[in-house]
């Protein structure tokens, strides 16, 4: 495992990415959705930062089928939102943006839903591998595309509580 992104990092970029947002909606009251499970480190460290009206609520969304770093089919429950959405600003929060497919196909969801808008913040952005006409409204780091864990980020249900972000090297991925 080799560390990618230190905590003291990680801590710089999270209140960058924290301003970029409190510039953006100069006060608004926004309703920011975490989407479970992978986000809810970072979740918990933005919402700090962020001194502004807000409620918080999760989806969940799975795209990586147990026991593989290949992606498997999407499923995204947005039923699960405990509060009506309607007619708010709404900033979707993931870790990672990879090929894009999960907010993607979030998005069309939520907008059914009648907000006043729709934005998205994530903590990583792999540039190159995305495969759909989106990009995230806000990113805190661009990364290489190499899988990664930490911060919230699993692989096989490991390595979610690191404080850090590393790249787990091809022998420590069981394929
Ligand atoms: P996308 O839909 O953008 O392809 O992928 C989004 C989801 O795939 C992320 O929220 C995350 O759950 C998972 N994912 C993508 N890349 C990685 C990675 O490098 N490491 C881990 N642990 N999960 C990833
Ligand atoms: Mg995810």
């Amino acid at each position: 495992m080799k560390t990618l992104l230190t905590e003291e990092q990680l801590g710089e970029g999270i209140r960058r990415l924290a301003a970029e947002i409190k510039k953006h909606y100069e006060g608004r009251p926004l309703t920011i959705i975490g989407v479970m499970i992978g986000s809810i480190v970072l979740l918990a460290d933005l919402i700090r930062l962020l001194d502004m009206p807000m409620r918080v609520d999760l989806v969940k969304a799975r795209s990586y089928r147990e026991g593989s770093t290949r992606p498997g089919p999407l499923v995204i429950n947005v039923d699960m939102l405990s509060e009506s959405i309607q007619g708010r600003d709404v900033l979707l929060v993931d870790d990672i943006f990879d090929t894009g497919r999960t907010l993607w196909e979030l998005i069309p969801q939520i907008d059914d839903l009648g907000p006043m808008s729709v934005r998205s913040a994530v903590l990583l952005w792999k540039e190159g591998r995305r495969e759909v006409a989106m990009k995230p409204d806000f990113a805190a780091f661009k990364i290489p595309n190499e899988f990664v864990v930490g911060y919230g980020l699993d692989y096989r249900d490991q390595y979610r509580n690191l404080p850090y972000v590393a790249l787990l090297e091809p022998h420590e991925i069981g394929e």
